[in-house]
């Protein structure tokens, strides 16, 4: 089964890809030095010179040129994804190619009014002649390092959005999916992007530290706790910014209220979607006991009605996982499970049916918030169930976690939803809804707690790849400003004047200060 791990080869030069459905290998990509990493960096830096220069009009004609490439190969773009990821063909259009697509029309048609200048109202000393305003510059070469759960849709979302805000890029796929990142590359070649101002190094972590290393301007990480980690210390060498999505362990509350019906199909998919393998799955479920039983009987019904089979077929709901170490993480996680008292309705194992990584749909009941699959990220196709009996209890349990990312509250009642949102720690929290709204390109996406800092996605997301530059004008230079030079115990007396009044924020307690302002401004023309 080791054949299904794709590792850098004997000399390291080289990453295989597999199929981990199959363990059939399907390419090879290099596996980037260091040396070549600052080579690479340096050459995003030159084309950035350039690529800095140019207007949002000409930056969206090569995004939206990009979008042709894949509309125009759509089919085989989903069947390479499904090939190295092992996820359904479906959802490499649904949750990969769909949503990407749409983000790029979204920011190549809007970057320019989300990033053009803005005045700030700087109160009354508008009124001296005083103005300010925030242009948005480009940071220059933005590093994204990504994981291999969405190797299309996370990184080249994050591409498109960094080639709107004037950046060059240096992307390292993973080393899982290194093909489908190669394909991103590719894509922007055929859409004639210039040289350099977006370059795919593939490789392993060790090319990932490389770019930190490099001096690039920005790093944006997605992937593990433990990996964001070593990112952001060796990020604070250099003060180089990053921003961290992380993992999770998502909470879905599901009230007794709730639209049974609905609430269980989001739970199976938002659980098993992916093989589980996603950031915002659900991976603790916390249900009313009033209706528990109920609830969890339709969970097992719809979970035994999925089909597990390769990704290339598309009547298949559950596909392979990506790789032998995650589902070595997923059997742990369960016999712990059942070691510590839960019990397994349906699955809790490899699914002998296939040579690959298949790990079988597994719904847990009487799990509680001791056991080790409810504190660390699962990251596979489990669905813990836990009960609670009232609403504080249920955002006690939800927030009793290192994690923030997503969560969702199932209810009738919206006033409770907003409110029982509002109480839980998460970057996202959802009502009536699940894991969905990454694909939204309008919302930010983020987490907190351990799942990281920063943001991707919609305006947040955009500012996080522009630095903002303050520009603060004075068209009124005739008189002295007061605070200058040539203290005196009138200055002491206007500045008291200041506090009291000017810092009121009133106009009208203000106009109080004049006969002192022009008392200090006599003194200091005659200094
Ligand atoms: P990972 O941390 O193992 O690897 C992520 C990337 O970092 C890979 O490209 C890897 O090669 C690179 N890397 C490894 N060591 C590095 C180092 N020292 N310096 C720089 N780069 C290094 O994560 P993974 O297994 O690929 O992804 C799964 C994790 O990603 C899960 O925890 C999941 O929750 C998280 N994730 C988070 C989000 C989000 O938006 N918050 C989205 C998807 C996945």
């Amino acid at each position: 089964m080791s054949a299904v791990l794709s590792v850098p080869n004997a000399k390291g030069e080289e990453i295989v890809s597999y199929n981990p459905a199959t363990g059939e290998e399907i390419g090879r990509a290099p596996n980037c030095s260091r040396e070549n990493v600052f080579e690479r960096v340096e050459k995003s830096r030159a084309a950035f010179t350039r690529w800095k220069e140019t207007s949002f009009g000409e930056r969206a004609r090569f995004v939206m040129r990009a979008r042709e490439v894949i509309l125009s190969e759509m089919d085989e773009i989903a069947r390479l994804i499904s090939d190295e990821s092992g996820k359904p063909v479906v959802e490499a259009f649904s949750a990969e190619i769909a949503p990407v697509l749409d983000l790029m029309q979204y920011f190549a048609r809007n970057a320019h009014k989300i990033l053009k200048p803005e005045r700030i109202n700087i109160g009354q000393l508008k009124f001296l002649g005083r103005s300010s305003k925030i242009i948005y510059k480009p940071l220059g070469v933005v590093g994204i390092i990504s994981p291999w759960n969405f190797p299309f849709s996370i990184p080249l979302g994050e591409v498109a959005m960094a080639l709107m805000a004037g950046d060059t890029v240096v992307l390292k796929p993973s080393e899982l999916t290194p093909l489908v990142g190669l394909k991103i590359s590719e894509i922007f070649q055929r859409a004639n992007l210039p040289a350099d101002v977006l370059q795919v190094l593939t490789g392993d972590g060790k090319t990932g530290a490389a770019i930190v290393d490099a001096g690039v301007n920005k790093i944006m990480f997605t992937g593990s706790v433990a990996t964001g980690k070593k990112i952001a210390e060796s990020a604070a060498k250099t003060l180089t910014p990053v921003v961290l999505e992380l993992g999770g362990k998502d909470p879905m509350i599901v009230f007794a209220d709730a639209d049974l019906e609905a609430a269980s199909s989001a739970a199976v998919w938002g659980a098993f979607t992916n093989s589980g393998q996603a950031c915002s799955s659900v991976e603790r479920l916390y249900v009313e006991d009033a209706i528990a039983k109920k609830f969890t009987d339709l969970i097992v019904a719809k979970t035994k009605n999925l089909t597990q089979n390769f990704g290339h077929d598309s009547q298949t709901d559950v596909g392979a996982m990506s790789s032998e170490n995650q589902l070595k993480i997923v059997e742990t996680h369960v016999a712990d499970f059942e070691k510590s008292g839960a019990k397994i309705l349906t699955g809790g194992k490899r699914n002998a049916n296939f040579d690959g990584v298949f790990f079988e749909p597994t719904v847990i009941e009487n799990a509680t918030n001791e056991m080790r699959g409810m504190r660390e990220e699962t990251f596979g196709p489990t669905l813990p169930i836990a009960r609670f009996t009232t609403e504080a209890k249920a955002i006690e349990l939800a927030n009793d976690t290192d994690f923030g990312l997503t969560a969702s509250v199932w209810t009738r009642d919206l006033r409770k939803g907003a409110r029982v949102a509002e109480a839980i720690l998460a970057g996202t929290v959802t009502i009536n809804e699940v894991l969905y709204t990454h694909g939204i390109a309008q919302t930010p996406w983020g987490g907190f707690k351990q799942s990281g800092y920063g943001r991707t996605h919609g305006k947040l997301g955009l500012l996080e790849l522009v630095a903002p530059q303050h520009i603060h004008t004075n068209r009124f230079t005739v008189l002295p400003n007061v605070w200058w030079f040539g203290y005196s115990t009138g200055a002491v007396e206007t500045f008291k004047g200041f506090a009291k009044h000017f810092a009121s924020g009133s106009l009208v307690q203000t106009m109080k200060l004049t006969p002192q302002l022009v008392k200090r401004i006599k003194e200091l023309r005659r200094k």
